[in-house]
């Protein structure tokens, strides 16, 4: 039996892995924690609010399911990395901000860290067959796909919350119409994989069937599909290196297209990739100057590429010094979201 700690429960991820969980009998969910309401059934098990780390004391889990969103997951992936407890990572922001941090603490645990992002899940599954040379992850390009610049200017959170073929939650959605998801995961690859940027390709694949493809130095490149359904690599972190069956139906293959990304009207993903390159913690920045630009957005404050913009002048203004420790790294966020001019 597997014994499940399951944070961020109520969100997009936090149901999935519930109905995950429920269907196995080999996985058992011994503590649940959520920012704000509780689910149904689950009163027992969950913690609202509070400290997550406390509560991952008191139930030493066997995996930590870490699918609080943002910057807020920090605390127990840090947790679940330095006490050897393997770790099924949802949220890429606290990979993203404390990267190498994180990579550190991982070694000194001993553990192991299993991808639920499911471009990430697709590369670790096809990374098992041999050493990664390049990386492809593949975006559905989101609502915007195809717009200018001038037709974004006037774009609704409303429109902007209605993707094309994933069901996420709230900030992650805002991300895939930005690109500053794609952004977030080619950061996220860079650490889970250790491939240098230069080696880590997107392309845009508007149905989502293809999650990832490894090449390698032969010749030979290996492709993950399947329909997009979190579910899947939910399953696959929670049963790894055993494959559990979902209610998901077998691929049927399709016409599968495949285009170049438009970095120049979506800028997240070219300003992603530069925080990555430059390090030290120009990606916590990123990714701290995103939330808050997030936020500002979703509250009908600032206009879509105002997003952009946003980050872009709070990378301007930030050191991007190297965080020597967990304390450096959250000082590092902090001076970040401070340094966002929302109007
Ligand atoms: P969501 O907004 O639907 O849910 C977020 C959850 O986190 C909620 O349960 C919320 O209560 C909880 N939470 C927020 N702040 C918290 C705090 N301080 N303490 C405890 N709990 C807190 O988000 P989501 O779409 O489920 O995404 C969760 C994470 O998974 C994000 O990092 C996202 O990037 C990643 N992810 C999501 C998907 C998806 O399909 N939804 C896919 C890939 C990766
Ligand atoms: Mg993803």
């Amino acid at each position: 039996m597997t014994r499940i700690a399951l944070l961020g429960a109520t969100g997009s991820i936090g149901r999935q892995a519930i109905e995950v969980i429920e269907a196995s009998p080999n996985l058992e969910l011994v503590a649940a924690a959520s920012g704000s309401s509780v689910i149904d059934g689950l009163a027992p098990l969950t913690q609202v609010g509070g400290d997550l780390t406390e509560l991952l004391e008191r139930a030493q889990p066997d995996v930590v399911l870490n699918a609080v969103v943002g910057f807020a997951g920090l605390a127990p992936t840090m947790w679940a990395l330095e006490n050897g407890v393997t770790l099924a990572l949802a949220n890429k922001e606290s990979l993203v901000a404390a990267g190498a941090l994180a990579l550190d603490a991982l070694e000194r645990g001993g553990g192991s860290m299993i991808p639920v992002d499911s471009e990430h899940s697709a590369l670790f599954q096809c990374a098992q067959l041999g050493e990664p040379e390049t990386l492809v992850l593949t975006a559905s390009g989101g609502p915007f796909r195809g717009k200018t610049r001038e037709q974004l200017a006037s774009v609704t959170p409303a429109e902007a919350l209605a993707h094309p073929t994933w069901n996420m939650g709230p900030k992650i959605t805002i991300d895939s119409a930005t690109l500053a998801n794609k952004g977030l995961e080619v950061i996220e690859a860079h650490f889970l994989f250790g491939v240098p940027y230069d080696r880590i390709e997107v392309v845009v694949h508007p149905t989502s069937i293809v999650h990832g493809l490894v090449r390698f130095r032969d010749g030979a490149s290996i492709a993950h599909l399947g329909y997009p359904d979190m579910r899947v690599p939910i399953s696959y972190a929670l049963t790894y290196p055993e494959r559990a069956a979902t209610p998901v139906p077998p691929l049927q293959l399709t016409t599968l297209e495949f285009f170049p990304p438009d970095v120049d009207t979506f800028r997240m993903l070219a300003l992603a990739r530069e925080a990555g390159e430059r390090g030290g913690t120009y990606p916590c920045a990123y990714n701290a100057a995103n939330e808050v630009a997030v936020a500002a957005f979703l509250a009908g404050r600032i206009g879509f590429l105002d997003i952009a913009a946003a980050v872009e002048d709070a990378l301007g203004r930030v050191s991007g010094a190297p965080a020597t420790s967990l304390a450096e790294l959250v000082e590092a966020d902090h001076v970040a979201r401070n340094a966002v001019a929302i109007p």
